[in-house]
C-alpha cells in the first residue's frame, strides 16, 4: 500500500456511492411530474441498488445505497443495526453484514417509520432482531397510513416488522461494549424521528432530520413540518463537535460543517418563502418567483427539486 491509497479508495468510494444514488433516485425524481408513483418506483429502483460499506470509527460501519443509510455495530451481543433499507436489497445487505462479522442480527433501531428505512424490518426480525423505535413509529407501522405528498397509502406492516421495544423521549442501549443513546427530536421530518449516537466512537445517525447535500422530504401527513425540521437541524448542530462523524438519512457521510450549511439552507429558504407568503402571494406566484433558484443546482439534483421543496415549506407556514 502506498501513501496515495486512502485517497484513491475514498475517491472510488465517492464515485461508487454517486452511481448508486443516481440509479436509486433519478427515477423517483422524474415521477414528481406525475408519471407514476414515487414509492413504487423507489422500491423498484432499490432492487438494483448497490450497497457500499464504509468503515467509520469504533467498529461502527455504514451501509449506503439501499434507501436510508444504515449503521451497523457488530459484536458479542449480536449486531446492532440502525434502519433496515429496502426489501429488494435484502441479499446485498445480508452479504455486506456477513462480510463485516458473523455475529447474528439481534437489535434493530428504526429512526422513523418511512418505507426506505423499515421495509427490511421483517426479514431482520425473522433473522433474530428485536425492533426498537419511537412509539409513533410503531403507531404508523401498525396501521394503514397515507402520505399525501407521495400519493400513497401504506397498508399495516406485517407483525414481525412492527417495533416491540418502544420509547417516548430517550433510551440508552449498552451493547458490544458501546453506549448507544437514542433521542427523540420531537416533530420534524415525521412525528417519530430519533437519532442514534454511538457515544464512545462519537458517530451520530440522524435519520432523515439531515439530508446531506439534498433538499429534504417533510412528511406533513405523519406530523412533520418545516419549523420542526429546522429545530432538529439546530439540535444536530448543537450536539456534534468537529470530530463527530455523522451518518445522514440520505447522502454521504459528513460532519458539522455540512450540517451547518444544511441548517442555514433550511432557514434561508423558509424565511424567503415566508416573506413572499406574508406579502400575500399565492403558492403559484411563489413557485413562479423561484425562491430556491440559487440552490437548485446543488440541492435539487437527485431527490426533491426546488419546486417540490418550495411546496413543502409553503405548506408549513402560517
Ligand atoms: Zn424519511
Amino acid at each position: 500500500m502506498n501513501a496515495q491509497s486512502p485517497d484513491i479508495s475514498r475517491r472510488r468510494f465517492i464515485a461508487s456511492v454517486g452511481l448508486a444514488a443516481t440509479a436509486a433516485c433519478v427515477v423517483p425524481y422524474r415521477l414528481f411530474g406525475g408519471e407514476g408513483n414515487l414509492v413504487v418506483a423507489a422500491r423498484k429502483a432499490g432492487e438494483t441498488a448497490n450497497i457500499t460499506v464504509q468503515t467509520l470509527r469504533g467498529n461502527v460501519s455504514a451501509l449506503i445505497g439501499s434507501g436510508g443509510n444504515i449503521a451497523v455495530l457488530p459484536g458479542d451481543d449480536g449486531k446492532l443495526i440502525i434502519d433496515s433499507g429496502y426489501l429488494g436489497t435484502r441479499e446485498k445487505i445480508a452479504a455486506a453484514l456477513t462480510n463485516l462479522s458473523h455475529d447474528p442480527i439481534k437489535h434493530l433501531v428504526n429512526t422513523h417509520w418511512h418505507f426506505d428505512h423499515t421495509d427490511g424490518n421483517e426479514w431482520m426480525h425473522s433473522a433474530g432482531a428485536t425492533v426498537t423505535a419511537h412509539e409513533n413509529t410503531r403507531k404508523h407501522l401498525s396501521a394503514s397510513t397515507r402520505v399525501e405528498d407521495w400519493n400513497f397509502t401504506f397498508p399495516p406492516s406485517p407483525a414481525g416488522a412492527i417495533p416491540t421495544d418502544v420509547f417516548n423521549a430517550d433510551k440508552t442501549l449498552h451493547l458490544n461494549g458501546a453506549t448507544i443513546e437514542l433521542k427523540y427530536y420531537g416533530p420534524a421530518h415525521t412525528d417519530g424521528d430519533v437519532s442514534a449516537h454511538f457515544v464512545e466512537a462519537d458517530v451520530l445517525h440522524t435519520g432523515d432530520t439531515w439530508w446531506n447535500g439534498h433538499y429534504p422530504f417533510i412528511d406533513y401527513s405523519t406530523g412533520g413540518n418545516i419549523d420542526g425540521m429546522i429545530r432538529a437541524a439546530e439540535a444536530n448542530v448543537a450536539k456534534v463537535t468537529d470530530e463527530t462523524i455523522v451518518i445522514p438519512g440520505h447522502g454521504p457521510i459528513g460532519g458539522k460543517n455540512e450540517m451547518i450549511e444544511y441548517r442555514d439552507l433550511l432557514v434561508t429558504v423558509r424565511d424567503r418563502i415566508s416573506t413572499l407568503k406574508k406579502e400575500g402571494k399565492s403558492l403559484e406566484e411563489i413557485l413562479a418567483a423561484k425562491p430556491t433558484a440559487a440552490y437548485d443546482a446543488k440541492w435539487g439534483r437527485l431527490f426533491l427539486n426546488g419546486d417540490f421543496f418550495t411546496k413543502l415549506v409553503y405548506k408549513g407556514l402560517a
